[in-house]
């Protein structure tokens, strides 16, 4: 999301006069857009505006550490302004002060997001900001304020606008997109006026468990554009520690819709986040995450020690965190089973046919390629190839979790 705004206010800022450098060193203005889901982004943010504070820059902060740590950023930051505020980005520019409300809707910076011409082969579409769960360890709510749905007109416009561009895939994105509701349009009827559109290819995070829909697995089985891919974070495999998150839904509800997606999408590759290691987490909730894990075999999953974030309520009601080796073994544990069964998964594919949408090259070697499987899986190839190039691949070999593929066509 935070990739998203700064590729916005890029455009607003240059649309108006500013010049863009991605060397902040030479730049005139510095501004951060930084993340505080964790410790470690918040405080990298903070040191950034320190240093080029120091340095003599004209320093913005913006995004979820603007609004979170508004207060402490006096010293380091000119202008604090908050991810619902950047409709008047551009009219304090050159004022400095801090603006962190709470805006109803961001007219000038969705018109902007409609017609912005940087733009890449893959492109995220905001459909919504905020979110209503309060989930008992996070600080989405405070920093993205109540859940605000964007303009089913807004979206498809600058869909239109990015096909034209000749962008191949568009993911929507938002804090839980399934409770997107607009003037009667829920999120199935968006993601089918998106596919209808036509982006060669279309994802869509982050899904809820709670509240994605049947219909949702419906919509994604009658277009092909719509990838078989579903990022549906866990958390935790136990019903007690979920109660304790206000995640909102059981162990078993958790597997029933895994089982279901995969049974309405044939081939449904399923992602997940799981946090170990909260307050209260016993050695029998975790195992009844590993468990969860096994059973429902994802096909990767990003895996987190629990990080006490202010002002989420679980930060104020647990005053000690598990002790560190706990945390560090759960967590080596955890990475441990999801490698074993992604290994398994990733040996399955050999053989097989992908289409792949090329989206850079090896860091090592530059003419080693790698793309991204229609389930969303990096598969790398041996043949420079542009960003944005679809091609068909046979998977011929997989090297830890990276299957390797020829190309066909
Ligand atoms: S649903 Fe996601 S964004 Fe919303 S409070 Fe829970 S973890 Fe945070």
């Amino acid at each position: 999301m935070n990739e998203y705004d700064s590729g916005v206010m890029k455009e607003m800022l240059v649309k108006n006069g500013f010049v863009y450098t991605d060397n902040p060193e030479i730049a005139d203005i510095v501004i951060v857009n930084g993340c505080v889901v964790r410790e470690k982004p918040e405080k990298k943010a903070i040191e950034t505006l320190r240093y080029f504070k120091e340095k003599g820059k004209f320093t913005v902060a913006a995004g979820c550490v603007a609004q979170k740590d508004k207060q402490n950023l006096k010293d380091v930051a000119d202008v604090v302004i908050g991810p619902m505020e950047y409709d008047i980005l551009l009219d304090v520019m050159g004022k400095g002060g801090i603006y962190t409300d709470f805006a109803d809707y961001r007219d000038r910076f969705y018109k902007y997001a409609q017609n912005r011409k940087d733009i890449s082969f893959s492109e995220y579409v905001t459909i919504m900001t905020g979110c209503d769960n309060f989930c008992s360890y996070c600080v989405v709510p405070f920093t993205r304020g109540r859940e605000k749905s964007r303009s089913i007109d807004d979206i498809l416009a600058e869909v239109e606008h990015l096909v034209r561009m000749g962008v191949k895939e568009i993911t929507l994105i938002g804090q839980n997109v399934n409770s997107y509701f607009y003037e009667g349009f829920e999120f199935k009827d968006l993601l089918e006026k998106v596919a209808l559109i036509g982006p060669p290819r279309i994802r869509f995070t982050t899904s809820h468990p709670r509240d994605i829909s049947i219909a949702v697995f419906d919509v994604i089985k009658r277009y092909s554009n719509i990838m078989p891919w579903l990022h549906l974070p866990l958390q935790t495999g136990s019903t007690r520690l979920l109660k304790e998150m206000k995640r909102g839904y059981t162990k078993e509800e958790f597997v029933y819709i895994t089982r279901l997606a995969r049974k309405i999408v044939p081939g449904m590759t399923i992602s997940t986040d799981i946090m170990v290691a909260y307050p209260s987490e016993t050695e029998e909730d975790f195992e009844q995450t590993i468990e969860v894990v096994k059973e429902i075999e994802f096909d990767y999953a990003y895996m987190f020690i629990y990080s006490p974030r202010k002002p989420s309520s679980a930060f104020y009601r647990y005053k000690k965190t598990l002790p560190r080796d706990v945390a560090v073994k759960r967590h080596r544990k955890l990475v441990d089973t999801v490698q074993e069964i992604v290994i398994k998964k990733r040996r399955k594919m050999i053989g097989k046919r992908y289409t792949l949408l090329i989206d850079g090259h090896s860091k090592k070697d530059p003419n080693v390629s790698r793309g991204k499987t229609e389930g969303n899986i990096t598969v790398v190839v041996n043949k420079k190839l542009p960003a944005g190039t679809f091609v068909d691949v046979v998977i011929t070999d997989v090297k830890g979790v990276t299957p390797f593929g020829n190309i066909i066509s």
